[in-house]
């Protein structure tokens, strides 16, 4: 992953001529942890995991991104993430540098408690080096708002009532209403603006999902309810289709209310195989669940005219060439999945103001947000004549890049 999100940030540099030197300024991570997490399981023997928080880049503002349990998770993992935040927060012009981190564990073979107390340790180990003016870590795959309360408490015992070191918080607990459904929401708005610009409206697609957790399920709840029709959804254990759409909101009640957390079963639809999602008979397919799920050798035969990225990472290079040959239009992660790191920010700015914003405020500031970038990106591929992934690259790159030597009096002379 760490080898794709480097390829597109040295397409967007061609376009852009930039030195090597200053690439290399630009790719290299502003500070790497690497933390020991020795804790105690519920009987007492020892837990041994490996914490990792990579701080990309800070030229804009205080680092953000999320935190990731997996076992996967590893420093070049975080780094390619931290990459991505970077670009992310600079496309839809929110305040903040990148950052992305995690613990190499496996929650599902966790109790609460033992999760909690190697969250704690996490912290102690990374207390100097996050804060709300420093790095902002968020819920990401495996990790929630109950994570998110842990960090805060924790931190704020030892630096006092600090409710934006983190975001994603229980409500209950300074976070934001309307944070959930974000990133979500954020994909609605980007094939809102991609269907203008074609002249179509939601009632002319069909649509289908790939992963039904936090970003595909609101995602599709939210294009149906503008008036589309989700044919096909998948997740980890199997797809569900009906050709005249799915009745979104019960296959969320279906899901939430299985043990298993997934639309397999589903009574009102029939069954397929969770991998022909990918080349689904749809005008528009949504990956929101894993990455490098479109490849080279499955790219030539998506039928959907639109892809929008809710995952991040989800096409491969090779696929990226393959698509854009094809005259498939690819929304990308840093921009269609923007939306959570958006109302990331705000519940941050409440945080900072003491001050609870309504839900339609917040509604209102993502969706200016998300028009006002989705307009941006499409300008500078018109202008620039490049795909919409070089083109989101090459504003974020030059958002960075103008931040970074209006700073730093080494880059004197640098022009973006
Ligand atoms: P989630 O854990 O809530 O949901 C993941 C979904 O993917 C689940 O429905 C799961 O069943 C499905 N899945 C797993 N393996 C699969 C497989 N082999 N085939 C099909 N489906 C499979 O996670 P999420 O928060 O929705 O995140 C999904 C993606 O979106 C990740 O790439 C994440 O980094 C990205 N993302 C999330 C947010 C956010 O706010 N949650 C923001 C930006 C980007």
């Amino acid at each position: 992953m760490l080898a794709a999100s480097h390829h597109y940030f040295q397409k967007a540099s061609d376009v852009l001529d930039l030195s090597d030197n200053l690439r290399d300024i630009l790719l290299t991570p502003f500070r790497v942890v690497k933390v020991d997490l020795v804790t105690e399981d519920d009987n007492g023997d020892l837990l041994h995991h490996m914490g990792y928080r990579v701080q990309h880049n800070r030229a804009r503002g205080p680092m953000k991104g999320g935190l990731r349990y997996h076992p996967t998770m590893d420093e070049e993992h975080a780094t390619a993430l931290a990459n991505l935040m970077t670009w992310k927060t600079a496309v839809v012009d929110v305040p903040f540098g990148g950052a992305k981190g995690g613990i190499d564990c496996d929650p599902a073979k966790l109790t609460e408690r033992e999760l909690a107390g190697i969250t704690r340790r996490f912290v102690e180990q990374v207390k100097e080096v996050i804060g709300p003016t420093i790095d902002i870590p968020a819920p990401d795959v495996n990790t929630n708002a109950k994570v998110m309360g842990w960090i805060m408490d924790d931190y704020s015992k030892y630096y006092g009532f600090s409710p934006g070191v983190v975001t994603g918080k229980p409500l209950e607990l300074f976070g934001s209403p309307g944070r959930e459904e974000a990133t979500g929401r954020g994909v609605m708005y980007c094939l809102e603006q991609a269907l203008s610009d074609m002249g179509k409206s939601f009632s002319d697609i069909t649509v289908a999902v790939q992963g039904f957790g936090n970003v595909g399920s609101h995602a599709a709840r939210l294009i149906a309810e503008q008036g589309a029709k989700i044919v096909a959804v998948a997740d980890h254990l199997g797809g569900v289709q009906k050709a005249d759409g799915l009745d979104i909101p019960s296959l969320i009640e279906y899901v939430t209310n299985n043990k298993e957390r997934s639309v397999k079963g589903y009574p009102d639809a029939d069954a397929f195989d969770n991998s022909e999602i990918v080349t689904w008979d749809a005008d528009v397919f949504v990956p929101a669940a894993l990455e490098e799920v479109i490849t080279k050798d499955n790219a030539g035969d998506v039928r959907a005219k639109i892809v929008v990225e809710g995952a991040n990472g989800p096409t491969t290079p090779e696929a990226d060439e393959i698509l854009h040959k094809n005259g498939v239009l690819v929304i990308p992660d840093i921009l269609a999945n923007a939306g959570g790191v958006t109302v990331s920010y705000f519940e941050w700015a409440q945080n900072i103001q003491q001050f609870r914003w309504e839900l339609d405020r917040i509604t209102d500031e993502l969706s200016k947000k998300m028009r006002t970038a989705y307009a941006s990106v499409r300008d500078v591929a018109k202008e620039r004549k490049v795909d919409m992934r070089t083109a989101a690259f090459v504003l974020a790159i030059t958002r960075v890049g103008k931040a970074a030597t209006s700073r730093y009096h080494s880059l004197r002379g640098v022009k973006f």
